[in-house]
């Protein structure tokens, strides 16, 4: 599966009205001081967590109010053990909050971040809106004065209504990880789910193996490292809004052009090798790709599952794959296809319509493999998902023939390897 869940909205944030109540007009001078201190609090306390000072990254934090302490000390841990590299501010209000005493106005803030990437870059002017290298999520934090310590305080914090990402929580958000390190991965654990970490590490590591080789075929940069989040059935209905549903075992989600991650669903599937391998096919395939719009209307699914299947089955014919009897059945049941590039799968796709695409689309991409070469083949899923050309080019530039030829040929290929 892969789901590329970012949106590129850009929704402007206004300055919200003050809560009801006695409201008392603030001075507007001291008012510009207290907000570039609000502000200059939250900068400090990204550098105190790249630092790894816990003390500097509590200190705007409210020591009255035990829950956030808690919730603050958790996302210290998980962020450091992410590895985070980038933890920055964006003011996104237009003009200041209203601050008066008595009140804790809502500070609207886009968050940059990365994981495991150091040269994560800073965000720029042409990459603020669009589905850029530097990941981000919005975040709304409420400050607070507290007059016995003498300046304002982080009081609440909460998720936006509308965010960047098709859905929250993000998997990391989660206050209860536990995290465990590899050479080549990160593989963080919802609560449940920490028994299986060693298991789960050395499963990413051979995938990450098997996987890693696609950059250099691709010509494409390589993944500084793989980060893999273990749902239970609870996480999977909730992390990312609960993409994608209840027929599949994992995905690959989109932060930035340059930071997918990847959830599994622990209780779906035992094989997580495989299920890793296919899972990171997609990341090392679309790292350093933009692939907004993919989430809404997919053209090249059937090329990208393809290509996700056929990594993971390394070097196996789909044809010795589970998914091959789902793809007959359609096959027989349907009339003839016109062209090799199915329609992406509805949202509500049966588990057997499912099977049948993901048979379908392996069968296609061992087909192009075969006729072509793995590295022509990798040249062409090039030139159609990561420089967004459609397959014709792609086919004269990669194969040397007509795409029409090509899938004339393939889809002869295809019937002939399911016998009908
Ligand atoms: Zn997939």
């Amino acid at each position: 599966m892969s789901l590329a869940l970012t949106l590129t909205l850009a929704a402007g944030c206004g300055t919200p009205p003050p809560p009801g109540g006695h409201r008392r007009s603030p001075s507007p001078a001291q008012s510009n001081d207290d907000w570039a201190i609000i502000q200059q609090k939250l900068i400090a306390q990204g550098q105190a967590l790249l630092a790894g000072d816990e003390a500097g990254w509590m200190a705007p934090v409210d020591p009255g109010n035990a829950a956030l302490v808690e919730h603050y000390r958790n996302l210290f841990r998980i962020l450091r053990a992410l590895q985070v590299t980038r933890w920055d501010p964006e003011f996104t209000m237009s003009i200041p909050p209203i601050l008066a005493h008595g009140q804790a106005p809502n500070v609207h803030i886009d968050m940059w971040y990365c994981f495991a990437n150091a040269t994560c870059p800073a965000p720029t002017k042409e990459t603020r809106y669009l589905h850029g290298p530097t990941p981000r999520f919005r975040m709304v934090v409420d400050f607070g004065l507290r007059v016995s310590s003498g300046g304002y305080l982080i009081t609440a914090v909460k998720q936006p209504k509308g965010d960047h990402h098709a859905g929250r929580p993000l998997p990391w958000e989660s206050a209860d990880l536990t995290v465990a390190t590899g050479d080549r991965v990160i593989v963080a654990a919802a609560p449940g789910q920490q028994e299986r970490l060693p298991v789960a590490v050395a499963a990413a590591e051979r995938a990450a193996a098997a996987t890693d080789r696609y950059s250099t075929l691709l010509g494409a940069p390589r993944p500084p490292r793989y980060i893999v989040y273990l749902a239970g059935d609870r996480e999977w209905r909730t992390w990312n809004g609960g993409s994608p549903g209840a027929n599949y075992a994992g995905y690959a989600y989109s932060a930035s052009s340059h930071q997918y991650e990847v959830v599994v669903r622990t209780s779906a599937r035992n094989d997580l090798t495989a299920l890793l391998r296919h899972e990171f096919g997609h990341v090392v395939t679309s790292h350093g790709t933009t692939r907004a719009g993919a989430e809404i209307y997919d053209v090249n699914q059937w090329l990208t599952e393809g290509i996700a299947e056929y990594i993971e089955a390394g070097g196996r014919p789909a044809t010795a794959g589970p998914t091959i009897a789902a793809a007959r059945q359609y096959l027989r049941a349907s009339p003839r296809m016109r062209t090799l590039g199915l329609e992406p799968l509805p949202r509500n796709a049966t588990a057997t319509q499912v099977a049948a695409f993901y048979g379908i689309s392996h069968l296609a991409v061992d087909c192009m493999a075969r006729r072509f070469g793995e590295r022509n083949l990798f040249a062409f899923f090039a030139t159609v998902v990561r420089e967004s050309q459609g397959p014709f080019p792609a086919s004269e530039r990669a194969y040397g023939q007509d795409w029409e030829d090509v899938q004339r040929a393939c889809i002869t290929d295809i019937y002939r390897a399911v016998g009908l």
